[in-house]
């Protein structure tokens, strides 16, 4: 029986294995080489304890059906109430232990892969520990990844997900393989998880492309800043001065928040992904200024640039220049919008992805 057991956060041990990768995604190892399901599908059996119908069913859900919509062929699904749940046991499941349990010891998530022995998937089991303050609320001040109490259930399920399709870690890009809690899409008071373009690109290299896939394309205030043993680390994107220096934030804030004068040229930051099927895709992006951090095509228009995006790993620029208008008031907040595929030219999966924001305070 061979095995291999994923943890959410056990940087620490992986750190003698650490290697640079020529390419961003990595897969799991069977024997050396890399390791698929044989059937272009998987299916997940959920205890009938762990998710009754309620709402963390329907995060799991909610999971399960996005990764489903991945641009390559291996399709995901999931089959509730499952009354008898192990690791091991020929089934593919996914429930929650106690911390100190047989399987999660003391790791937030984990997950186990077992291998055929022609090294394709034969298991794959997704658990979590009930110890941890998990939430399944995508209202973003709740969740750690904005400041709040909770362990966001979403991003640390689309990561073990990630696993369960044979994908490992990956330290170099953003990406939700690394650390997943910064791996989050917010616009408003709405934060979702989703499997970023990075995952998304190594399942096409593994699966294949969906022909009748669907396309998709996202703009993120969060980007790549390093690494922990395995796993990437995420910082929030940034606002510089046209000499290339971040600009000072307001101290105390829960999101960054960059000081700014009327008139002032800044540099925009943000991550630009390319989520799908067709790539390249050339996309304009709106930039705004907003009263409030949800940005939609009403606020107040700035500019208009232009991406192209190959999908692979996501693209962090800050090469978008934009004025802050002189009529704004000092002292008072604002949000920069950045809104991708602003005129609607693409049919997308999601639209919901294609805004994002920077708070600033005008001096
Ligand atoms: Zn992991």
């Amino acid at each position: 029986m061979k095995f291999s057991r994923l943890n959410q956060l056990l940087a620490t041990l992986f750190l003698a294995t650490v290697t640079q990768h020529a390419f961003a995604y990595t897969t799991i190892k069977c024997g050396g080489n890399a390791t698929k399901w044989s059937g272009n599908s998987y299916t997940a059996r959920a205890s009938s304890v762990g998710f009754p119908a309620g709402p963390w069913r329907d995060a799991l859900s909610s999971v399960i059906t996005h990764w489903n919509g991945n641009p390559s062929n291996l399709s995901f699904g999931v089959v509730w109430n499952e009354p008898g749940v192990a690791a091991n046991n020929n089934e593919n499941e996914v429930w929650w232990e106690a911390s100190g349990g047989p399987n999660i010891g003391t790791f937030p998530a984990v997950a186990y892969v077992w291998f055929k022995g022609d090294c394709t998937l034969k298991e794959a089991d997704v658990i979590f520990n009930n110890s941890v303050s998990y939430h399944h609320t995508t209202n973003k001040v709740s969740l750690s990844s904005y400041g709040g109490a909770f362990r966001p259930f979403q991003t640390t399920a689309m990561h073990e997900f990630g696993h369960a399709a044979g994908l490992a870690h990956t330290a170099n890009v953003y990406n939700i393989m690394g650390s997943d809690t910064t791996h989050i899409h917010a616009n408003g008071a709405i934060a979702t998880a989703y499997s970023g373009e990075d995952a998304n690109n190594g399942l096409v290299a593994v699966y294949g492309l969906w022909s009748g896939g669907p396309n998709d394309l996202a703009v993120s205030h969060w980007r790549h800043t390093g690494s922990s043993g395995e796993y990437s680390t995420h910082g929030r994107t940034r606002i510089f001065n046209t000499s290339n220096v971040e600009l000072t934030k307001v101290a105390g804030t829960a999101e960054p928040v960059y000081r700014v004068n009327k008139g002032q040229t800044i540099k925009l930051e943000m991550t630009y992904e390319n989520l799908g099927k067709t790539s390249p895709l050339t996309a304009k992006v709106g930039y705004y200024l907003s009263t409030n951090d949800t940005i939609t095509t009403g606020d107040r228009f700035l500019g208009e640039g232009a991406v192209t995006l190959y999908r692979g790993f996501p693209d962090t620029t800050n090469n978008t220049f934009l004025v802050i208008p002189s009529d704004l008031v000092s002292g008072q907040n604002y949000w920069i919008g950045a809104i991708i595929d602003y005129n609607g030219a693409f049919t997308e999966r999601s639209e919901a992805n294609n805004a994002t924001y920077i708070g600033i305070r005008v001096n």
